[in-house]
């Protein structure tokens, strides 16, 4: 069995992944937090990693982190939601469960996925986005992911599109994903919320109590301050996207991630405003918007198929 696991900010999803991409049986767990010892959340690995096995033998697993992964797959040099701080959580790993194991940042892991069996499929080269609570990115460029020198390409939702603009939690101001995020839905969606009597009821009258899918549930029966939010957040991806265009020139730009849930209310301000700020859109090709083809299992998807290839690779080269 290769498993999957998507170590997310609040849970943990394991799956088993079959060759052709298939997800078998999966088990969750929540995440033990970052203010944890290391050995919790590993524990929590192994257990929903034992769960998914199901006594049948284990072969290889490839994890999807929410954070900095370093070039090689070995070490989380950041996450915002995980207690790893640079330490080799791999070899670690690798050494309790013995067998291989590889771990990818889980946008990286998605673009991987929906590459190779998702939306991506026929485009050699794409932008991933993820909207989330905040935005993850992925390259791929002449088919392959790019991962940068260091491993943090892709970190599109801190580049900085309002200068002096609304604080991030990464300790600067005026980043991408402080407009453009399931963060950004729910802010545009309180802060009109009295306007609404869908989002009111929805919440039962408190804003804390507002979550993204009540908006996009108040959106689809068409509550017109949900609907304004989703233009407003779909604006500014399509602003963000054109930024990405100029850089890289894609063939093509997936959005997945929770918000995505949304589709055309969301992508249909996203196209507008990629046409209208790209550089040169009268004259070139402009690449199309899609919505991700994989859903929350992308991510455990995309971690299977890299540690697989890992896995052939060392067969061919071990004979
Ligand atoms: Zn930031």
């Amino acid at each position: 069995v290769i498993v999957g696991v998507d170590i997310g900010g609040t849970k943990v999803l394991a799956g088993e992944v079959t060759a052709d991409g298939q997800v078998g049986r999966t088990a969750r767990r929540q995440t033990p937090g970052r203010r944890v010892p290391a050995p919790l959340v590993e524990a929590a690995l192994t257990e929903a990693v034992l769960e998914v096995v199901a006594g049948e033998r284990l072969e290889a697993v490839g994890l999807a982190a929410a954070g900095f992964v370093d070039v090689t797959r070995t070490r989380v040099l950041f996450a915002p939601h995980l207690p790893w701080r640079g330490d080799d959580v791999v070899a670690r790993l690798s050494a309790a469960w013995g067998v291989p194991v590889l771990m990818d940042n889980d946008a990286n892991c998605s673009a991987v996925a929906e590459t190779t069996y998702g939306a991506a499929r026929a485009a050699g080269s794409m932008v991933l986005i993820t909207l989330g609570t905040g935005i993850g990115g992925a390259v791929v460029l002449d088919g392959r992911l790019w991962r940068g020198a260091g491993g943090m390409a892709g970190e599109f939702g801190h580049q900085q599109v309002v200068p002096g603009g609304r604080p991030c939690q990464c300790g600067r101001s005026g980043c991408w994903e402080q407009y453009c995020s399931g963060s950004a839905l729910l802010r545009e969606s309180r802060a009109r919320l009295a306007a609404s009597p869908a989002l009111l009821a929805a919440c039962g009258g408190d804003p804390g109590a507002l979550t993204g899918p009540m908006v996009t549930e108040a959106a689809a029966q068409g509550d017109a301050v949900a609907l304004a939010a989703f233009a407003e957040v779909g604006d500014w991806l399509g602003v963000g996207l054109a930024n990405q265009v100029a850089a890289l020139d894609p063939a093509l730009l997936v959005v997945g991630g929770g918000v995505s849930d949304a589709g055309h209310l969301l992508l249909d301000p996203a196209r507008a405003a990629l046409a209208r700020s790209l550089v040169g859109a009268e004259d070139r090709v402009v690449p199309p918007v899609v919505a991700a083809a994989l859903g929350p299992e992308a991510g455990l998807v995309g971690a299977a198929v890299m540690v697989r290839e890992l896995l052939q690779e060392d067969q061919s080269v071990g004979g």
